[in-house]
């Protein structure tokens, strides 16, 4: 399959402004995130939004492709890609993996840099509706001062000569089979294949510092306690020009004192007096963003639940609304005049109930303390 134009991955046109590159990318990853998004093809859908996001957002890469095209991105552009490793054939890596060495990699060959993750506090009503936030993470980043290369400004970076780049040295031994040469780390270069005619002070040749980096997330509405997005290219530096890693933030939501959560559904529980409960009323009730009136039938119960259709949280893969539960607790009064009790009396008279009544403790103390006995 062709690729796409990175630009109309994105929905724009040529010579879009960075602040537009970085809008158009921010909603569409949003809505086609591996973890928000289940559809198929969404996967795919992202990994190409990722990938010209991370040509376009970068000034250097993103001339060389507004210049030459996909063509201008092609594997290994930016490194010489020689193999240095050749010239001992598949003799060598039987041995060296026989003597857990194993290492015979490229020093120069372009790796990802590592993942990160992030936990995020976030509060009720930003996980219902979604929020932008910026977080504060402490991680390494390419050192400015030398790009990344390790070597001072204006300085050269050579193969090294005791390994010719290699990062590996042949070593002789003796063993049982014969004499076998395996592979060592190179102890020059310490296996990078590089000799530095002077080395950056700023990161002493590493290439990469730590900073706080300040970056901007985006809780989408819907999310749960537990779920998280993926930022693309904010983990740690990619190594010899390689991808930078991803940065997992994982969202992890405070409760609510009126609400409690399961899934898009929301639950309340309503508290209604004796009298409401059993004569009926139309209350308003709180509902996530505002209040609704509810219509309580006379003779309600306590355990009686009323659904609220479509007053829950925002499905944060888009596939509609949860519900509101309104459950009800009738309240017993624990504080009665002593013209409530008469009423509750004969009430209960008029039922036919016999009484032996337990008030000398509590409303009898009650009424004798707001008496002021
Ligand atoms: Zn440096
Ligand atoms: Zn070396």
């Amino acid at each position: 399959m062709a690729k796409r134009d990175y630009y109309e991955v994105l929905g724009l046109s040529k010579g879009a402004s960075k602040d537009e590159i970085k809008k158009a990318y921010r909603k569409l990853s949003k809505k086609y995130h591996p973890d928000i998004n289940k559809e198929e093809g969404a996967d795919e859908k992202f990994k190409e939004l990722s990938e010209a996001y991370e040509v376009l957002s970068d000034d250097q890469k993103k001339a060389q492709y507004d210049q030459f095209g996909h063509a201008g991105m092609g594997q290994g552009a930016g490194f010489g890609g020689a193999d240095f490793g050749g010239g001992f054939g598949g003799f060598e890596d039987i041995f060296s993996s026989f003597f857990g060495g194993g290492a015979r990699r490229d020093p120069n060959a372009p790796r990802k840099g590592n993942d990160l993750q992030y936990q995020m506090d976030i509060d009720f009503k930003e996980a219902v509706f979604g929020a932008n936030k910026e977080i504060k993470v402490r991680k390494e980043v390419v050192c400015d001062t030398c790009d990344g290369s390790g070597a001072k400004p204006g300085t050269e970076v050579k193969r090294c000569s005791t390994c010719h780049g290699r990062g590996q040295v042949g070593v002789e031994q003796e063993t049982p089979f014969g004499r076998i040469r395996t592979e060592r780390p190179c102890p020059d270069c310490q296996g990078t294949g590089k000799e530095y005619e002077e080395r950056c002070t700023d990161c002493r040749g590493t290439g990469v510092k730590v900073k706080d980096v300040t970056i901007d997330v985006t809780i989408p509405a819907g999310v749960d306690n537990g779920q998280q997005v993926r930022v693309a290219g904010q983990g740690e530096p990619g190594i010899n020009g390689g991808p930078a890693g991803d940065l997992y933030v994982v969202f992890r939501v405070a409760e609510h004192p009126d609400f409690d959560r399961d899934g898009d559904d929301i639950f309340y529980n309503l508290k209604l007096s004796f009298a409401q409960a059993a004569l009926g009323d139309e209350i308003e009730v709180p509902t996530l963003d505002s209040r609704v009136k509810l219509t309580i039938p006379a003779g309600t119960q306590t355990g009686k639940r009323f659904r609220l259709k479509d007053k829950g949280v925002q499905n944060v893969h888009g596939y509609g609304k949860g519900d509101l539960y309104v459950t009800v607790t009738v309240v017993t009064p624990t504080k009665m005049t002593d013209h409530q009790i008469e009423l509750l009396r004969e009430f209960a008279e008029i039922d036919g109930e016999e009484l032996n009544e337990q008030n000398d403790n509590f409303f009898e103390k009650t009424r004798r303390f707001f008496r002021g006995e």
